[in-house]
């Protein structure tokens, strides 16, 4: 009996489908949206109602005068369909209000080595060593990077900032600066953008993962993510660094979790990051607003 049932549901939601596409069909827009994307009939009928939702959004940016007005979903946003490998997905891309804000926020001043003040003397020996890497630094010789911890504020971030900041522009490597618990957010938060980032993750020529610690653990987030850039980078011979307010052996008790199992896999974790940097250390004023 059941089904039975089962299937006169499914054929009425195929009438129900059917007649939703037949009517959006009625306007020529969508018409040339269903066109333009090469969509075959079933893939424009599971997904009519998110197609008309494209063009509505659309319609609202041709008339809006700033963010006050927007009646997008995603307020400075706007849903846009893309073929990846001939599936279809969706995602908000920025629109041309949203797209000033993030030119703006990207012009920024870059910080450089040169506006590092030096009136911290605790923080001497890291300026000192960021000098030599720098003058060391050729885009081709492997070298350790830093797993530089200590006290909040006193200018971790900062300092390597600086630092990569002038190798980009000075020696034209590549720089990624990674705030490590809003990587984890977006990796699993935005499918659109997950094989890209992690992509740059690994193959960067400098990483910093900052703020290592800082995260939630999940074993998803310390195995599958953190664990897989850095086996990859180990074996290419990657610059990897880190800051952290925990000390490499806080941070192998933080990654822990509860279970035998994690100990492993923490200490797995921990025995990368060793491989691939030089522990130091600054503990100073902090300086942060
Ligand atoms: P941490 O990452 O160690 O928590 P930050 O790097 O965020 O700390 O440093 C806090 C603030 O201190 C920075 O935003 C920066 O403005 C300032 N700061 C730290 N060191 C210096 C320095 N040598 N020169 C100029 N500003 C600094
Ligand atoms: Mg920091």
């Amino acid at each position: 009996m059941t089904l039975v049932k089962d299937l006169k549901v499914n054929k009425e939601h195929q009438i129900n489908l059917e007649q939703s596409l037949q009517e959006a069909c009625q306007d020529k827009e969508f018409v040339s949206l269903v066109q333009s994307l090469k969509l075959n009939k079933k893939e424009a009928m599971t997904k009519t109602s998110k197609l008309q939702l494209v063009l509505e959004e659309r319609k609202h940016c041709k008339s809006c005068k700033g963010f006050y007005m927007c009646k997008n979903e995603c307020i400075g946003h706007v849903l846009e369909p893309t073929i990846l490998e001939e599936k279809l997905y969706f995602s908000y891309k920025p629109c041309s209000y949203q797209r000033k804000v993030l030119e703006a926020q990207n012009k920024k001043k870059v910080v450089r080595m040169k506006d590092i003040d030096t009136k911290d003397k605790k923080q001497m020996s890291i300026i000192k060593w960021m000098d030599d890497f720098y003058e060391e630094y050729d885009g081709s010789k492997y070298k350790k990077g830093l797993y530089l911890h200590g006290s909040f504020g006193s200018g971790k971030t900062y300092l390597l900032t600086a630092l990569f900041n002038e190798l980009e522009r000075s020696k034209k490597a590549t720089i990624k600066i990674a705030y490590f618990p809003e990587l984890l957010r977006t990796l699993k938060e935005d499918f659109h953008r997950f094989g890209y980032l992690m992509d740059e993750l690994m193959h960067v020529d400098l990483l910093l993962i900052d703020d290592i610690g800082a995260e939630k653990v999940t074993e998803w987030g310390r195995d599958e993510i953190l664990g897989t850039i850095l086996q990859f980078r180990m074996n290419e011979g990657k610059i990897t660094f880190f800051t952290s307010n925990l000390t490499i052996e806080e941070l192998e008790e933080h990654l822990s979790l509860a279970s035998g199992v994690d100990k492993v896999k923490a200490r797995r974790i921990i025995e990368r990051i060793k491989q691939l940097t030089i522990d130091k250390e600054l503990i100073s004023e902090n300086r942060r607003d």
